[in-house]
C-alpha cells in the first residue's frame, strides 16, 4: 500500500498543473479509447484523482475516481479489488454494477465464445519438476491450447500454452535449471501465454487437476540438478545498462563544454560496478566511447534476456535559462503526448533518425505492452526514489524532477521493463560541476542500484 501511495504521490506531482475536473474530463475521454495505452493513462489519471480526493476530503471525487480505477483497471487486468471494496462501501444504496461482459458471436452460431475470461490465475508454484498454475475456478478442456514450434532464428524449441484466463500481475520469468527460459504473461486481454523454451528437445506433459494446471517438464540435460532456483536472488537478475550517446554523437554539451556522453558513461560504469558487487549479471550496451545505434541497444538487451533495461542520459537547456533549470528525472516509455515529454524525447531521439523510420509512429504505439508500461513505471519510481534518497543525504539542493512518461525511441523494442534516467542538467553550472565529480556520481549510482534492488524485491 505504501508503494501504491507513493505511486500516487508521484502522479499527483506530475499532474499538479491540471485541475481535478480537467483531469477527470481527460480520463473519462481516455477510458473510451480502445487502445491499451490510453486505458493505462486513464487508470493513472483516476488514481491521482483518488489521492486528491483523500487530501481534499471529497466524497464525490472519491466515488468518481474509484469508478474509473475499477473500470480501467479491469480492462488492464490490474488487481483493483481493494478499490472495488471501497467503492461498494461508499455507494451502499445504489448497487454498483459491473461493466457488462462482452459476448462475441461467431457467424457459426453453434460456437459462441465468451471474449472476457472470468478465470483468474492465483499462483504459480514449482513442485519438483511440475509447474503448477492455480486458478480461481475449475478449468475446462477448451480453455487450454497447447502447441509446439521450433524457433529457427534463435535455435530453440518452444512449448506454448495459451490459456483462456487472466492474471493479476505482470509477466514473469520462471527459472528452472536445465531449461533455457520459461515465460508467463498476458498475451491477449483474455489469454495467458506460457512459453517454455529450450535449446534441445524436452518432454512436456500436462494435466488438469480441478483448479490447477500441472505441467511436467523433463529436460534431457545431464547437468540438471534436483534443486530449484529461487527467483528473487540477485545473481539470476540480468541488468542491461545503456550509457547514452557515444563516439561521433556527444549528446548534450553543457557548462564548460562538459559532454553528456562522458558523464553518463562514468555513471553507467559506477552502476555496473555496484550491481556486480551485489551479485547481479550486468551488461553494457557500450563500455567505451563508441557510437551505437538506438535500435541496437534494445536488441542487445533482448538478446541478453535482460530483466530490466536502464538508459542513462543527461539533460540540457538553452543558454538563456541554463542557470535556472536543473533536477533529476526518470522517464518510462509511454505514448505520452505532453509537449514537455516530446521536447526531451526529440532531443534524445535525434542522434539516430533511421530508427524512427524503422519503427514509424503507429507501430511504435503497437509495440507498447501495458504490462511493461506498468512495470517500467514502478521501476522508474524506485530508481528515482533511490537516487534522491542517496543524494539528499550528502548534497544540498538536489532537485527531484519526478517520474515522467515519454516516447523515447531508445526504449522502444525493449521486451523488458525499461527506464531512461536524466541524471541532471549538464547546462546548469552547479549541477554540471556535480556531474563531473566522482563522489557525486558514485553516490548517485549507489542510489540507482538501491532503487533497482527495491524494484526486484517488490516484483515477485
Ligand atoms: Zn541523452
Amino acid at each position: 500500500m505504501i508503494r501504491y501511495l507513493l505511486l500516487l504521490v508521484v502522479f499527483v506531482i506530475s499532474l499538479h498543473a491540471l485541475s481535478n475536473s480537467e483531469i477527470l474530463k481527460r480520463a473519462d475521454g481516455l477510458i473510451k479509447s480502445s487502445s491499451q495505452s490510453d486505458q493505462f493513462r486513464a487508470y493513472n489519471d483516476y488514481k491521482s484523482l483518488y489521492l486528491r480526493s483523500i487530501m481534499n476530503d471529497s466524497t464525490k471525487l472519491k466515488i468518481n475516481s474509484l469508478k474509473g480505477i475499477v473500470k480501467s483497471g479491469k480492462k488492464l487486468h490490474i488487481d483493483i479489488s481493494t478499490y472495488e471494496k471501497e467503492l461498494k462501501k461508499l455507494t451502499p444504496k445504489k448497487k454498483y454494477t459491473k461493466p457488462k461482459q462482452i459476448v462475441k458471436k461467431r457467424s457459426d452460431t453453434s460456437k459462441k465464445i465468451r471474449i472476457r475470461s472470468s478465470h483468474k490465475l492465483k499462483s504459480v508454484t514449482w513442485k519438483e519438476n511440475n509447474l503448477v498454475l492455480s486458478f480461481d475456478k475449475k478449468l475446462t478442456n477448451n480453455q487450454i491450447n497447447y502447441f509446439t514450434l521450433y524457433d529457427n532464428k534463435n535455435k530453440r524449441f518452444k512449448y506454448i500454452f495459451d490459456i483462456h484466463a487472466s492474471m493479476l500481475n505482470k509477466s514473469q520469468n520462471l527459472r528452472k535449471d536445465g531449461i533455457s527460459r520459461i515465460k508467463l504473461g498476458q498475451y491477449k486481454p483474455n489469454t495467458l501465454r506460457l512459453v517454455i523454451e529450450n535449446r534441445s528437445k524436452i518432454k512436456i506433459n500436462f494435466k488438469k487437476e480441478s483448479k490447477n494446471l500441472v505441467i511436467k517438464i523433463q529436460s534431457n540435460s545431464k547437468k540438471q540438478k534436483t534443486s530449484f532456483t529461487p527467483v528473487n536472488l540477485n545473481q539470476y537478475k540480468t541488468v542491461v545498462i545503456d550509457a547514452g550517446h557515444g563516439g561521433k554523437d556527444p549528446g548534450a554539451v553543457g557548462y564548460k563544454k562538459y559532454r553528456e556522453k562522458i558523464v553518463v558513461s562514468k555513471i553507467a560504469n559506477e552502476l555496473k560496478k555496484i550491481l556486480k558487487s551485489r551479485g547481479y549479471k550486468v551488461f553494457m550496451t557500450r563500455d567505451r566511447d563508441k557510437f551505437v545505434k538506438l535500435s541496437r541497444r534494445t536488441k542487445f538487451a533482448n538478446k541478453k534476456n535482460a530483466h530490466i533495461f536502464v538508459s542513462i542520459h543527461a539533460n540540457a537547456v538553452g543558454k538563456k535559462i541554463a542557470n535556472k533549470v536543473h533536477g533529476i528525472e526518470t522517464y518510462f516509455l509511454s505514448p505520452s503526448r505532453s509537449e514537455r515529454a516530446k521536447k526531451i524525447a526529440s532531443k534524445e531521439n535525434s542522434a539516430d533518425l533511421s530508427d524512427m523510420n524503422l519503427y514509424g509512429k503507429n507501430s511504435f504505439l503497437n509495440l507498447l505492452n501495458h504490462h511493461n508500461i506498468l512495470a517500467s513505471n514502478k521501476l522508474a519510481i524506485d530508481v528515482q526514489r533511490g537516487m534522491l534518497g542517496a543524494l539528499n543525504k550528502k548534497y544540498k539542493g538536489v532537485k527531484d524532477g519526478g517520474v515522467r512518461e515519454g516516447p523515447f525511441w531508445v526504449l522502444v523494442g525493449a521486451q523488458m521493463p525499461s527506464v531512461l534516467i536524466e541524471v541532471g542538467f549538464i547546462t546548469h553550472p552547479k549541477e554540471a560541476k556535480r556531474l563531473v565529480d566522482n563522489n557525486y556520481r558514485k553516490t548517485m549510482a549507489r542510489g540507482m542500484a538501491d532503487g533497482i534492488q527495491r524494484y526486484f524485491a517488490n516484483c515477485k
